[in-house]
């Protein structure tokens, strides 16, 4: 075999190189991490001391990596018998440690459910401890995250309820990304109680392997709808399995060229003043807020797990649950 003309080879070896260097160059992406549901999502299951050391846990990752992060409270889950003072202390730490808190409404009570006023009334009510809290710190409560991401079923109702928002100094925080971290984390939850190792194991494995399908879902939806990534939004809630595990999950991100920013920084990207008439029964996220508002049907999102949802039917019928809860966004 003749060797090759050197001209040739050089081509050939840079070709190659600036090949390699383009699959290293990662795109440069921005989150902002928000985790609903505080103190915690199993409020109720959890006594204060576990959700104590669940926050501790959860804060002391996002602290350590510089993760700005806004955490949506219902405070109905602070009010039970004699555990109310260690309650509210583990969202004071949230605070302490430097993040904010926004208002999820008192009971998690969706607005399609109950209807405006009664939804006006539990936002009211979901505001009081945390106002407390937020005073001394001269930080104002500003952010607001829908229930269920319930924003109405007819569009009159999700204009009044907007414009309610707007006049409590509120700023709707939507979302872009989302994993349904929830439904893994009570499945988590029980395998953690039980010391079954090997199924948490599986568990993390695809609550890691799921979120990454659905954030490279969630970019080529944007790049199709938005035009271009935005700025995107994650949302999480407070549980065990993002306490021991959020750390991944972040590299995860890290590993998709993300970037952790703040809400404030997200919201301030164009992509969230597009036009946006989603109306439904159902709650969504703001991709899919924009497409349906565009006449574009989402189409191709990764299938969740069907293994994650018959073990959680299956631990609901072992407990006497008949039906799993209802999802808790
Ligand atoms: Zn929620």
């Amino acid at each position: 075999m003749k060797p090759l003309p050197i001209f040739l080879a050089v081509f050939c070896a840079l070709s190659f190189l600036s090949q390699s260097e383009a699959q290293t160059v990662k795109p440069d992406r921005q989150v902002a991490v928000t985790i609903d549901d505080l103190p915690a999502g199993m409020a109720d299951r959890l006594p204060a001391a576990e959700i104590t050391a669940m926050t501790t846990k959860l804060l002391g990752t996002l602290r350590d990596q510089k993760i700005p992060v806004v955490g949506f409270v219902n405070e109905k889950k602070i009010y039970k018998t004699g555990e109310v003072d260690e309650r509210i202390k583990a969202l004071q730490m949230w605070l302490d440690y430097g993040f904010e808190l926004g208002n999820h409404t008192f009971s998690h009570a969706s607005l399609n459910q109950v209807g405006l006023k009664a939804w006006e009334d539990d936002v009211i009510q979901g505001e009081s401890v945390i106002r407390l809290l937020m005073a001394p710190r001269k930080v104002k409560l500003r952010y607001f995250r829908h229930p269920y991401l319930d924003t109405g079923r007819d569009l009159l109702t999700r204009r009044q309820a907007e414009a309610f928002l707007v006049e409590r100094g509120y700023r709707i925080a939507p979302i872009t990304l989302d994993g349904w971290d929830w439904m893994f984390a009570g499945l988590y939850e029980d395998a953690k109680k039980r010391n079954d190792t090997a199924l948490q194991q599986q568990i993390v494995k695809e609550y890691l392997s799921y979120h990454d399908a659905v954030f490279a879902y969630s970019e080529q939806l944007s790049a199709k709808i938005v035009g271009y990534e935005p700025k995107q939004i994650l949302l999480l809630h407070a549980s065990n399995l993002e306490a021991d595990h959020i750390g991944e999950l972040l590299d995860v991100l890290r590993k998709r060229g993300y970037r952790f920013i703040t809400l404030e920084d997200a919201l301030g990207d164009t992509a969230y003043s597009l036009p946006d008439t989603y109306v439904g029964e159902e709650g969504t996220g703001w991709l899919d807020h924009w497409s349906i508002t565009q006449g574009k049907i989402p189409q191709g999102a990764p299938a969740f797990p069907a293994w994650v949802i018959e073990k959680t039917k299956a631990l609901h019928l072992s407990t006497g649950t008949v039906t799993p809860p209802t999802d808790p966004y």
